[in-house]
């Protein structure tokens, strides 16, 4: 559809193939969503029911096919090791399904009669877990702006609320977009000298509580007024809590980056 209204794109490739599919396994996951950037590959599980997890690998297209090839068992006791067993014995759940990894920035959101949302307007790394969040943002910041069109006797294709529109979703995808960017940049870069870089890095975000307050804050899509408010709570020590949002980042300081989900 994009397409067909003539509308670019900036897309960065990053040559990567997602393979996609449930598993079961043996060692409940206790609702916690964790993500491993090793050599390679990226490994993400995704809480389903107790003993069930999304399962979502990044590796090479020609890995990914080969994965794909390979029966049940095969492909189960491949997975566990990849795993490193941290989930027990695992067996596949249904089907699996191949993505191209690619994000994606719209040059123009909106158009005479139209308003692109969800990945067509930002497609981003699945990393933060929150491609659909922000679909779900852009189509909460368009029935905003249409509603506020209508109310003032102005059609749904008022020119002036669709440029709104698009002012409001790029600034506030924005921030999440290049937060991502720099996630993926910095766990996926294999030469010799990131992974100490990357330790050090870490190391100091979890020493400054206020930025990795924010970071956090950020990775979950905390609205910048709670952000704000954490970040200037955190500064003045007037308030130990945690930012009140819906989630728990961490970063560890090993080659891992988990979010904690609560339910
Ligand atoms: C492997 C992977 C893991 C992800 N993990 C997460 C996660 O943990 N958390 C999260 O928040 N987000 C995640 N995302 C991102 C999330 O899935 C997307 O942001 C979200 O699905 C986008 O929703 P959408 O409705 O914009 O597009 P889509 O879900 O892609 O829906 C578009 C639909 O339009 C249909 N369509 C396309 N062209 C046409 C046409 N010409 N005519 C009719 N129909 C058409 C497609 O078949 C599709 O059904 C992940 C994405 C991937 C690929």
């Amino acid at each position: 559809m994009r397409r067909l209204l003539g509308v670019p794109v900036a897309m960065h490739d990053f040559g990567k193939t997602m393979l996609v599919c449930r598993m079961h396994h043996e060692i409940p996951h206790e609702g916690v969503a964790r993500e491993w950037f090793g050599h390679g590959q990226t490994r993400a599980l995704l809480p389903l029911d107790e003993h069930t997890v999304s399962l979502v690998l990044t590796v090479t297209g020609h890995e990914a096919a080969k994965l794909h090839a390979l029966n049940e068992d095969a492909f189960a006791r491949d997975i566990e090791a990849r795993l490193e067993r941290r989930l027990g014995a695992m067996r596949l759940v249904g089907t699996r399904h191949t993505y191209p990894l690619v994000a994606i920035w719209a040059r123009q959101l909106v158009g005479p009669g139209f308003a692109l949302v969800g990945d067509a307007a930002v497609g981003m790394h699945p990393v933060t877990a929150h491609g659909f969040n922000l679909g779900l943002a852009s189509a909460d910041r368009l029935a905003a702006t249409l509603g506020d069109a209508l109310a003032r006797q102005r059609g749904v294709a008022d020119p002036a609320a669709l440029a709104r529109y698009q002012r409001q979703h790029r600034a506030g995808a924005l921030p999440l977009f290049l937060g991502t960017g720099m996630i993926v940049g910095l766990y996926t870069d294999d030469r010799p000298l990131a992974q100490p870089l990357r330790h050090a890095i870490i190391g100091g975000i979890r020493r400054l509580r206020p930025l990795r307050d924010v970071l956090a804050a950020a990775v979950v899509d905390a609205p910048p007024p709670q952000t704000l408010l954490g970040l200037m709570r955190s500064v003045a020590r007037f308030d130990p809590r945690p930012l009140p949002h819906q989630g728990e980042a961490a970063l560890t300081d090993s080659d891992g980056f988990f979010v904690r989900c609560t339910p």
